[in-house]
Parts: C-alpha cells; sequence; structure tokens
C-alpha cells in the first residue's frame, strides 16, 4: 500500500469518553471511528488487524475439526421463547418488527439457533461429536458501552458450538478447545490467563474464561505466582458486594495485596486485572432439551445431545492487544496482528535517490510477500514518524538523510531503538528481523 492512496485519517485529538489507551490509539490512529453508542466503524488498518486475528482463530478451529457455518444475525423470537430466554435476557436483547407485526431479535448469541440448525440434521450417536462455529456479528444493548472496542454494542464474536453423545466426549471436546484457545492467544502474542469461572445466566457444569492480562481490565483475577491456576473472584468470593468492591479497585491498589490463601500447589495467590477475551462452557442438555433436539443412541433410543459452547471477542481483542501494548505515543502491534509489518518511511519525498530507494525496497518486500507500505507523502519528516508511532508499525526504515552515506535507519516501534544499516544490506536486515 502507498500511503499516499490509503484512507487512514489519523488525528491529535481523542474522543472525549476515550479513558482507555485502546480506544484513544485505534480513534487517533484511524481504525475505527464511532458510529453511535458503543457501535463502530472499522477503517481499512482497523479492518485488517480484524481479518488478521479471525484469520488464526479461524485457521486453529478448522485444525481442531470444528465446520464453520454462518447464521443469520436477526432471528424469530420463537426461537428464544422455546428456551425461556425471551423472558430471561431481558433489555440486553434488542427485539425489532417487521412490516407484519412479526417480532425478530438481533442476536447476542445463538445457542437457539444452533440447536435448530442441528435438530433433525444430526440423528444418530454415529454422526457425533460435532462442532460447528461462526465469526459473527452480535448486539447486546449493553446499559453501559464504554471503551470503545472492549464493549460495545455491535460486536464481532467467535462462536461455537459442540454436540455429544456423552457426557465424558463432551468434557474431551471442552479440554480440547481449551488447549486450541490457548494456541490462538499464543499466536497473536498476548500475555492471558486460563481462570476458572461463574457459569453465570448460560448455566452448565463448567466454564472457563481466558483473559488478557492489562491493568485497565474489568475483571479481577486471582492467579498462582508458580502453577497455571486462576480464577475469576466471581468465582471464589461469595458475596457480591465483595465481588464488585475488588473490581471496582484499581491494579495498584489490587496488585500490593496477594490474597491470604494458598494455592494447593503452595505458591502464592495474587490479584491482576484482565479482559475477558474467550470463555469456554460445558452447557450439558439444557438448550437441546429446551428445543427437543435428539439423537439415536446406540441403543436406539432417543437422547438430548450433550453440549458444551465456546466463544471469542474478536472485536475486543483487536483492543485488548493495544491495551496490553503500548505506549504513551501510541500503539505497538504484536507480530501476528500488526497492519503492515513494515513502514517504508521517505523522509524527503522530493529527493529522487531517496524516493528510488523506497520504490525499490518497497518492490523487493512486497515479491517476498511481507506486508509493508510506503509513506510517499508529501509531509515532514517528523509529522510522518509521529504518525508511524501512533499506528504502530513493528519496524519503520527511514530513508533520509544518510542515504548520502550510503545507510538508512530501521526504527523499532517496541524498543523504539534506530538502528543504522547499509543500503546494501538492508533487504537482508529486515528479513532477519522477521
Ligand atoms: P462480559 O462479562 O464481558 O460482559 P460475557 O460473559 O457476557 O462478557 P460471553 O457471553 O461469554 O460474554 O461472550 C463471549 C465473548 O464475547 C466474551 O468472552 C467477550 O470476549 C466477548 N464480548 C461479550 N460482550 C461483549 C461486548 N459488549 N463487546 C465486545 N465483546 C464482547
Ligand atoms: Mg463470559
Amino acid at each position: 500500500m502507498r500511503r499516499s492512496r490509503a484512507f487512514i485519517p489519523t488525528t491529535k485529538e481523542a474522543p472525549s469518553d476515550a479513558t482507555l489507551p485502546s480506544h484513544q490509539f485505534l480513534v487517533r490512529g484511524g481504525f475505527i471511528n464511532q458510529q453511535g453508542s458503543g457501535l463502530y466503524n472499522y477503517m481499512p488498518l482497523g479492518k485488517i488487524v480484524l481479518e488478521k486475528i479471525k484469520n488464526i482463530v479461524k485457521e486453529e478451529l478448522d485444525k481442531a475439526g470444528c465446520n464453520e457455518v454462518q447464521l443469520s444475525f436477526v432471528t424469530p423470537i420463537a426461537l428464544w421463547e422455546k428456551s425461556g430466554r425471551a423472558e430471561t435476557m431481558g433489555k440486553e436483547m434488542l427485539r425489532i418488527k417487521d412490516r407484519n407485526e412479526a417480532e425478530f431479535v438481533l442476536s447476542p448469541t445463538n445457542e437457539e439457533a444452533m440447536v435448530a440448525l442441528v435438530k433433525n440434521r444430526v440423528n444418530s450417536y454415529k454422526d457425533l461429536p460435532l462442532n460447528l462455529y461462526q465469526i459473527n456479528t452480535k448486539f447486546r444493548d449493553e446499559a453501559r458501552p464504554r471503551y470503545g472496542l472492549l464493549r460495545g454494542r455491535e460486536f464481532l464474536m467467535k462462536d461455537a458450538y459442540s454436540f455429544h453423545a456423552s457426557l465424558e466426549d463432551m468434557k474431551r471436546e471442552f479440554d480440547m478447545m481449551e488447549a486450541t484457545y490457548k494456541k490462538i492467544f499464543t499466536r497473536l502474542g498476548v500475555d492471558f490467563r486460563v481462570v476458572e469461572a461463574d457459569s453465570g445466566a448460560i448455566g452448565g457444569t463448567g466454564s472457563k474464561e481466558f483473559h488478557v492480562l492489562a491493568d485497565s481490565g474489568e475483571d479481577t483475577i486471582v492467579i498462582c505466582n508458580t502453577c497455571e491456576y486462576g480464577a475469576n473472584i466471581e468465582k471464589i468470593f461469595e458475596s457480591e458486594e465483595e465481588i464488585d468492591a475488588l473490581n471496582e479497585k484499581s491494579y495498584e491498589e489490587l496488585s500490593l495485596k496477594n490474597i491470604e490463601e494458598k494455592c494447593t500447589c503452595g505458591g502464592t495467590l495474587s490479584f491482576k486485572k484482565g479482559i475477558e477475551v474467550g470463555h469456554i462452557f460445558q452447557l450439558g442438555d439444557t438448550y437441546s432439551s429446551a428445543l427437543d433436539a435428539k439423537f439415536n443412541d446406540e441403543n436406539g433410543k432417543p437422547q438430548a445431545f450433550h453440549m458444551a459452547t465456546f466463544g471469542i471477542g474478536i472485536s475486543r481483542l483487536v483492543a485488548s492487544v493495544i491495551e496490553q501494548n503500548h505506549d504513551e505515543n501510541g500503539c505497538i502491534w504484536t507480530k501476528e496482528t500488526a497492519p503492515y509489518t513494515v513502514n517504508i518511511m521517505v523522509s524527503n519525498i522530493k529527493d529522487e535517490a531517496q524516493m528510488a530507494l523506497g520504490e525499490k525496497l518497497y518492490t523487493e518486500l512486497q515479491e517476498k510477500n511481507i506486508e509493508v507500505i510506503l509513506d510517499d507523502r508529501k509531509e515532514r519528516f517528523g509529522f510522518k514518524m509521529k504518525d508511524a508511532e501512533l499506528i504502530g508499525f513493528p519496524y519503520t526504515v527511514i530513508i533520509g538523510k544518510e542515504l548520502v552515506n550510503g545507510s538508512v535507519q530501521v526504527y523499532d516501534r517496541k524498543t523504539t531503538e534506530k538502528t543504522s544499516v547499509s543500503v546494501d544490506a538492508i533487504l537482508t536486515h529486515i528479513m532477519d528481523l522477521l
């Protein structure tokens, strides 16, 4: 991409309600813009990051034997009446009427619809297990939409639903998906923890959350410093007041405190703040029974499917990466999430030698399938540099005054260090970095 042709409207102004770095930098960096309360548009850079995250999730799920589908986002209310959630979901579920006064819902989740899809299409234990997923828009009319993409009303979720002939098989899938999620979050380059969680309104017998560790996280979790154990405080504290009080405390206030109890491994337990980016549930047969969705077991006897569900907040992840990786000047994308890996900045586009080298390197990197952007704008060096920092490209090759001495500089966004490299060695140097 040539920056002169790109739609990347960066600004100095952050929205007045943007208190968190991810919200400020994603808007200022021209990734997203607010359409309405809890509603966001993705501009080209935001769209690229979103697609990258989607692709990693898709690749790992496909490898794990899941099938991708896409359900209609608008669902008839009748579906929600069958499970009782037309009543229990309350105001978070947005209802609309069509021209014939028929009532519909903007899907906040899709258990009912997915069970209805499988019902009468999967009839035998021989067709099980089955895991279906989609990466699709959700709508929840949140009481307090805030923090940009972290808590939107319209957002992108990966939701998967698995169907099993036995409880044991459902648990096997649950463990396998936990391992798959670990691979996904590791590939995304985020520092995360798996914690035991409350099953909440959805019910069921077991649930785990995946949290990106970040001081600004809305959730408080307890983690062991020795083993992998972790739990959401919602799981380990009984009283609502105690939970609310801890959630309201900032990370600084909490981190001073280790909790009195020791981990079963003997390790020290301490509080951390986390952003919930994934949630896996053992559902049981709540929804399959409610919708009378059955398969014939080995003895030809009809049985309700055992189910599990698996969610990932795709759009929330875009913001979570930045909540965890930023400095005062802007975003610091991880390798797998960066919108472009290399930014070639031509300091003075009127200088023919600078421009020629920029073009040459741009072509060479493209030929090597490196995601590269050429900053060929007629702007001051300082302006372009601030822009590069705000957006957070992992590497910027600065082609400037040093070119007369045969060298350019490579700026590393994470370390903020600049290294001089000779023009002859620049391509190899970049390839070694990646
Ligand atoms: P939270 O407790 O943060 O409200 P939840 O427990 O209601 O989330 P789930 O029903 O488990 O959410 O949804 C699966 C995933 O979808 C969550 O783990 C989260 O990453 C994402 N998600 C949920 N609500 C939102 C939202 N309003 N905006 C963006 N992502 C969301
Ligand atoms: Mg949840």
